[in-house]
């Protein structure tokens, strides 16, 4: 494959913004999809808050709208999974799953993060058998089940809400006895009548043989157990960067975080960053984006200093 200029890997609202910007500036960008194309973004149901959409939009249409956007101004996608990176020198060498090997001389990370498990027996087991970490993907199969949803921040009470389209009642069982979720979502999920909440609580198993038939709690006030019956389990307890491709390579924080230094760059010269990878405080989808745009124009600036004014990277 020949040398690119600027490759995006992810294929988020980061990504896909940071290509639409690179493309217009003319960088002809690849976009490596990744294990989830679209992002996180594609797997929500109704987004309320992304500017430009006043009756919502629904996730898997608004990245497909973006990937047509970068699409127009030349950006070229590549369906694979990245399996490991070599960042020591430029042009940097990415390894992708059917063995080829893409080296660019800049680089954008914007792999996401993907959703928390609860690490609690039968989970694994019972994936795809009624646990499920996308809601949009599987409401649907569980057409009037009793439903639980772990988790107290907005995922937690914008899936719940999606998942009353088609189940008889949902359980929002939570650590606590607060919601961290927006108020406007807290006070919808108040008043959905389909939606009730199990405070102070968490899950310490999910019980079933081939499939989901119940949970096991526990009080985390009074340390009581008991079991509830449920037919899906929907954990939303946050979420994990991915990040393990380029430890030991690009400084990481505590959490795994890629560290930047504010203006999208990361330790590497020519390596920067954007999205959730990176971003443990606002994690929205325009926020992401925005982070995309940044990346680009960091990413064309490094171009132009290197290839113009044959700067060195030490003063970059
Ligand atoms: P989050 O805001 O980090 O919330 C995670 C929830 O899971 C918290 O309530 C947390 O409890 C709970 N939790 C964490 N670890 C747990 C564990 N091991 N066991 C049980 N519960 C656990 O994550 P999120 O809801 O996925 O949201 C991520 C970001 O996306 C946020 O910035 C959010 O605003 C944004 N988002 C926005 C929208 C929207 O605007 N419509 C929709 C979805 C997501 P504690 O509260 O006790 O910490």
């Amino acid at each position: 494959m020949e040398k690119q200029k600027v490759t995006v890997i992810g294929s988020g609202p980061a990504g896909l913004t940071a290509a639409l910007y690179a493309a217009r500036a003319n960088l002809t960008p690849l976009v490596i999809r990744g294990i989830q194309p679209g992002g996180l973004i594609a797997t929500t149901s109704e987004v309320e808050n992304y500017p430009g959409f006043p009756d919502a939009i629904n996730g898997f249409d608004l990245a497909d709208k973006m990937e047509k956007q970068a699409a127009r101004f030349g950006t070229h996608f590549l369906d694979g999974i990245v399996e490991k990176v070599e960042l020591g020198e430029r042009p940097f060498k990415l390894h992708i799953d059917n063995g080829t090997i893409v080296e660019t001389e800049t680089l954008i990370i914007s792999t996401g993060a993907s959703p928390r498990k609860l690490g609690v027996p039968g989970e694994l087991e019972l994936a795809n058998r009624g646990v499920s970490y996308c809601a949009v993907c599987d409401g649907f199969f569980f057409r009037d089940k009793t439903l639980v949803v772990v988790g107290g921040g907005n995922s937690a009470l914008d899936e719940s809400l999606f998942l009353t389209r088609y189940a008889k009642e949902v359980h929002v069982i939570h650590r606590r006895d607060q919601l961290r979720a927006d108020p406007v979502l807290i006070e919808r999920a108040q008043n959905n009548p389909k939606i009730k909440f199990i405070w102070d609580t968490v899950v310490t198993k999910i019980e079933g043989t081939v499939k989901v038939e119940g949970v096991g709690l526990q009080n985390v006030k009074t340390g009581e157990e008991s079991t509830f019956a449920a037919d899906g389990v929907f954990p939303y307890i946050g979420h994990i960067p991915n990040t393990w491709l380029f430890k030991d390579q690009i400084d990481l924080d505590e959490n795994g975080y890629i560290v930047s230094s504010g203006r999208a760059r990361t330790n590497i010269p020519g390596v920067f960053v954007a999205g959730d990878v990176e971003d443990h405080v606002y994690r929205q989808a325009i926020t992401a984006a925005g982070s995309g745009c940044m990346a680009a124009m960091e990413a064309s600036w490094f171009l132009d200093q290197i290839e113009h004014e044959q700067t060195s990277l030490a003063q970059w």
